[in-house]
């Protein structure tokens, strides 16, 4: 059902010219984003402004950047795929071009008999869902999440029993899982009384919030019209489990049991309950795998953490409230934070996944985790 894809420029049977490629490929580095965050001998405290994306720009060479876009998505399940070239690339549509290319290339337009067109207006609004004035949730995360999930769904211990319904609400719960995300975390939204806390009362406010938004989208956009009875079931049943299943203060109680499964080996993705609890756990991977990118691209995502982290902070000072800890841009190192981040709460997961997939894939994310670690560690 999935698509090979090719895995090094080498392997892409190019549709431009030499020239023209070369060309577009000169054009792209002179646009990356991460250009002016090398890493520095005294690491910053608190987060850099990131280059201003130059929309106004690209808005004049549509066709062009979207010709460079093509080409970049026949790379898509590649891990060093750089989803903020592929951002300007799209002009901010990242989230519509990779699920249009996901959809098409993972055979599930035809299967389902899925419209096109409806299926664009859908991607579109939910693009339009996240909000653009935060740094880390916003539609560009959701798209980095969608690339993240599209490699791990190529797992060989995964991918031969995945149905097309559970890669197609895969997709979808990694496109959906912050949706509308206000920016501010758990704690803060219970501290302020906000109206999610109300809501939600039995845990997870954010996470019950994006699939519920995510639900009342399939629902209006009438994408899933053409599912059996038995296959929305089932949609609805991963996307609910794989978006709760990102709410970070639950980490312990999957890996205890993604561990005790491992040293069972007792894990049977033939299995539908066992597959659902595979994709759980492959949706946390996609969510903090910002860790187990390149070097710069990982570098450029902790920046745009800690500015939204930082923001936070910023709003807590002027209500007068205690600041959460590691919120403070005048006292927190973002050396420690990082490191300790990737260190409790990252490597212990991908640790787990390495040892389950055993796959080449799986060893360069944690060799990327390590060497990543190892510059926040020494910049202390
Ligand atoms: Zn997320």
């Amino acid at each position: 059902m999935a698509m090979e894809y090719p895995c090094s420029a080498a392997d892409i049977d190019v549709a431009v010219s030499g020239r023209r490629q070369r060309r577009l490929l000169s054009v792209s580095r002179y646009l990356h984003p991460v250009k002016g965050l090398q890493p520095s001998p005294d690491p910053p405290t608190k987060p850099e402004e990131p280059p201003t994306p130059p929309h106004h720009w690209l808005s004049l060479l549509d066709q062009h950047y979207y010709g460079q876009a093509e080409v970049m998505l026949r790379l898509v399940t590649c891990w060093d795929f750089d989803i903020f070239i592929f951002d300007r690339m799209t002009n901010g549509d990242a989230v519509v071009f990779m699920i249009e290319h996901m959809f098409n290339t993972y055979g599930l337009i035809r299967h389902f008999g899925l419209d096109p067109l409806r299926l664009r207006q859908f991607a579109v609004t939910l693009q339009d869902m996240y909000y653009t004035r935060h740094s880390y949730h916003t539609s560009v995360h959701a798209a980095d999440v969608i690339q993240a999930m599209s490699c791990l769904l190529q797992d060989p211990k995964l991918k031969p029993y995945l149905t097309p319904v559970d890669v197609m609400a895969a997709l979808l719960a990694a496109a959906t899982h912050d949706l509308s995300h206000p920016g501010v975390n758990q704690n803060y939204i219970v501290k302020n009384n906000h109206f999610l806390s109300a809501l939600y009362q039995d845990g997870s406010p954010l996470e019950n919030y994006h699939y519920n938004l995510a639900m009342g989208l399939f629902k209006t956009s009438g994408l899933l019209e053409p599912l059996s009875q038995q296959d929305r079931t089932r949609f609805g049943e991963v996307v609910q489990a794989l978006i709760l299943a990102t709410d970070i203060s639950r980490q312990s109680k999957y890996l205890a049991l993604f561990s005790t499964h491992i040293q069972n080996g007792d894990l049977d993705v033939a299995d539908e309950q066992h597959r659902l609890f595979m994709l759980q756990i492959v949706m946390k991977c996609s969510d903090i795998c910002n860790p187990c990118r390149t070097r710069l691209v990982s570098l450029y995502w902790s920046h745009l953490v800690m500015r939204e982290f930082f923001r936070q902070g910023d709003m807590e000072r002027g209500q007068h409230q205690e600041i959460s800890p590691l919120w403070d841009r005048h006292s927190t190192n973002m050396a420690n934070t990082q490191s300790a981040f990737i260190s409790f709460v990252v490597e212990p997961l991908f640790s787990l996944w390495n040892k389950y997939s055993g796959s080449a894939l799986s060893s360069t994310m944690l060799q990327n985790l390590q060497a990543n670690k190892q510059f926040w560690t020494t910049s202390k």
